[in-house]
């Protein structure tokens, strides 16, 4: 295979999918995934299929072990990678669309893999929102155009517009991000001492989706779809909702939200909230 010479390293904290698309740029190509085909990747998906990434390493010049750094390989329990300090379900790897902090480009032109967490809505140095969209043309940046920090209308995302996420907000955030390297935390009720990160994850969003009567889809997909707007208030709320177990669930219930539904759910973690709720509530009605 031919090998580049492109003389382009990895940056700290930089995803594959990222890479990919600066090594892109430097080739010359004008479609990343024209390039990452010829390098024997797919873009983003090469970054958590687990194939390979020798042939990438030989046509890019980079040592394979960096980039498989990079990557988000099959890790651990069926259907989780490894992905930023631990390990995630697919679910919570975002590769559908390409976020981006416009302070952090400023300081430095790569993708952090930090903003590939499905509920990443802000950047936790920065404290701002990701950019999710271009704020010129409005157009979802993707993982084709060969620019990490620009649009094909000539946009640039380190020019865009600041906006400051609320403290709760980077606070619900910085939670769930220490739950990915360290898993639940000490002061977290025992009701969730056995959870893995995903679950904790999937009961956040659920119990946040009722705190703020949330009645669409509860797929995570669904709910990173409604925009970063929704997706902190469900974060913050169901955080917080976490934080006072089980003090909060009979609140939200008194308060007329609506609980996760009654009939089993498909995965373990509403399963087990399922019967926390039920749980709690009884025991609520029970000291009043
Ligand atoms: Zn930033
Ligand atoms: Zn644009």
């Amino acid at each position: 295979m031919r090998r580049l010479r492109l003389r382009v390293a990895p940056a700290e904290g930089e995803s594959l999918p990222g890479f990919i698309l600066r090594l892109a740029a430097r080739a010359g190509f004008r479609n990343a995934c024209e390039f990452a085909v010829l390098a024997g990747v797919r873009q983003p998906g090469g970054a958590v299929s687990g194939a390979s990434l020798l042939p990438l390493a030989t046509f890019s010049g980079v040592a394979q072990e960096c980039l498989d750094l990079m990557a988000y390989p099959p890790a651990g329990p069926r259907g989780h990678h490894r992905f930023l300090e631990g390990m995630v379900h697919r679910d919570f790897i975002w590769l559908a669309a390409r976020r981006a902090c416009p302070a952090c480009l400023r300081e430095a032109p790569h993708h952090r893999g930090e903003w590939d967490f499905a509920l990443a809505t802000a950047c936790l140095r920065h404290r701002h929102r990701l950019l999710v969209s271009c704020p010129l043309c409005g157009a979802e940046p993707g993982w084709d155009y060969p620019s990490v920090g620009g649009c094909q209308c000539r946009a640039r995302f380190r020019d865009a517009a600041i906006r400051p996420a609320p403290d709760e907000e980077i606070a619900a955030l910085a939670f769930l991000r220490s739950v990915i390297r360290e898993g639940p935390p000490p002061s977290l009720h025992q009701d969730f001492a056995g959870c893995g990160p995903s679950d904790l994850f999937r009961i956040t969003l659920s119990l946040g989706a009722s705190a703020e009567g949330w009645d669409g889809h509860r797929r995570v997909a669904s709910v990173v779809r409604a925009g970063p707007e929704r997706v902190a208030a469900i974060v913050t709320a169901g955080v917080q909702a976490l934080q006072d177990w089980p003090t909060s669930v009979c609140d939200l219930h008194r308060r007329g939200y609506r609980l996760p539904e009654d009939r089993p759910r498909r995965t373990p973690a509403l399963n087990l909230l399922h019967k926390l709720v039920h749980k709690a509530v009884a025991a609520g009605r029970g000291q009043h």
